[in-house]
């Protein structure tokens, strides 16, 4: 963690503390990589973000899920099994649609169990499978990493409402490279609040990463144009802008929007190579369709579905997967920058509906 030692000792901390930085922070303490917790060891970038250091953040951020889910299932059965009839099927049903995964996908999970198991006593873990397998083909998606660029630094745009968590993520994502041996430089873009320029340099300064930041109100294109060219210029692999959640209308943001992916694409080619959609778990399936906008007009490449950790209705990412056509590629399990991890199918069913054995 020497890393991290170099922070110089920070401002006065009340308005970072209205600008949602965690409360742990302000107090002077800054809580990295799974302090404290049992998977600490293993807990921020092993090398390609695999091993488990993710997989326990992600259990972690699916924990009120999971238990929910489990609990609820388990009911569903007596000690000698349940029949599969209309009553077991309706209860089953229920139980799903509380995750948020959407009528559709609660009704097809429930016809595979009942094209399975109908008019048959069954166990638990049987049912498990069959709601698991039902998940699995529900997200059927491909496991995308970042696009790194081929030559230059590899450029990624965050873009999503206010407040969805973009610049906790960017920080996160930020700390994962650097943590991976990569060199990072933060672009403020969000020009529009001041606070939210100085929760990204607060951030820069904890990770180890350069941070370009531009007049306040200035026009974020040209921050951009500026990271992107100290990004270049100082060797840098991975140039990561934030950007307004709002601006006073949709058009006009993404306009900017539009215009920042002109500026970066004419200075490196490709670029930008990633536009991250960040999403709140937390806002359901309403937060989904507010974000549709952004993911058409943006022409995002991946998600990040931020604050898993705060809902027990994390089943949301199967609508999301289905709406976006677009892969989940993070998510957000917390608000240390540990608390962030890749996003598998396999691990998200593990993590959501463990077997028997493993709870
Ligand atoms: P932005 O306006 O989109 O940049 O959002 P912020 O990054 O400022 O985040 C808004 C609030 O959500 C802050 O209080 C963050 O600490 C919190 N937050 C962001 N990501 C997570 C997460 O994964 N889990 C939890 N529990 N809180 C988060
Ligand atoms: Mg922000």
């Amino acid at each position: 963690m020497g890393l991290f030692n170099r922070r110089k000792d920070r401002p006065a901390t009340s308005e970072r503390a209205e600008d949602g930085q965690p409360a742990a922070a302000s107090q002077g303490h800054v809580p990295l990589a799974g302090e404290g917790s049992p998977d600490a060891h293993d807990a921020p970038g092993a090398p390609g973000g695999q091993g488990g250091g993710w997989l326990a953040s992600l259990r972690r951020g699916l924990k009120k899920t999971a238990d929910l889910l489990n609990t609820d299932i388990r009911d569903l059965f007596k000690k000698q099994g349940r029949l599969v009839d209309d009553e077991f099927l309706r209860e089953l049903f229920a139980i799903l649609i509380k995750t948020d995964m959407g009528v559709g996908p609660a009704g097809e999970i429930r016809d595979r169990v009942q094209r399975d198991y109908r008019g048959r006593v069954v166990q638990m873990d049987d049912v498990l499978q069959t709601v698991r397998q039902g998940i699995r083909e529900l997200m059927a998606q491909q496991d995308e990493p970042i696009a790194f660029a081929a030559e230059g630094p590899t450029v990624i745009l965050v873009v999503g409402v206010n407040g969805s968590g973009k610049t906790t993520s960017i920080a996160k994502l930020a700390y994962r490279l650097v943590a991976e041996g990569r060199k990072v430089v933060l672009g403020a873009g969000d020009t529009f609040r001041a606070a939210a320029v100085e929760q990204l340099t607060i951030w820069a300064e904890r990770i180890g990463a350069e941070i370009v930041k531009g007049p306040p109100g200035g026009d974020p294109a040209a921050v951009a144009h500026q990271a992107v060219s100290r990004a270049a210029e100082s060797r840098a692999d991975v140039c990561i802008v934030d950007t307004a959640g709002r601006l006073q209308t949709q058009v006009n943001l993404m306009k900017q929007l539009d215009k920042i992916r002109r500026v970066v694409g004419n200075q490196v080619p490709g670029a930008p190579h990633e536009v991250l959609l960040v999403l709140d778990a937390t806002a359901g399936q309403n937060g989904i369709s507010q974000a549709r906008g952004f993911s058409e007009a943006a022409g995002c490449t991946g998600i990040v579905l931020a604050k898993l950790d705060g809902t027990a209705k994390g089943g949301v990412v199967i609508p999301i997967r289905q709406q976006f056509q677009i892969p989940v590629k993070f998510v957000g399990t917390g608000e240390k920058p540990a608390d962030f991890a890749d996003f598998d199918v396999e691990r998200f069913v593990a993590a959501m509906l463990p077997a028997s054995s493993d709870r």
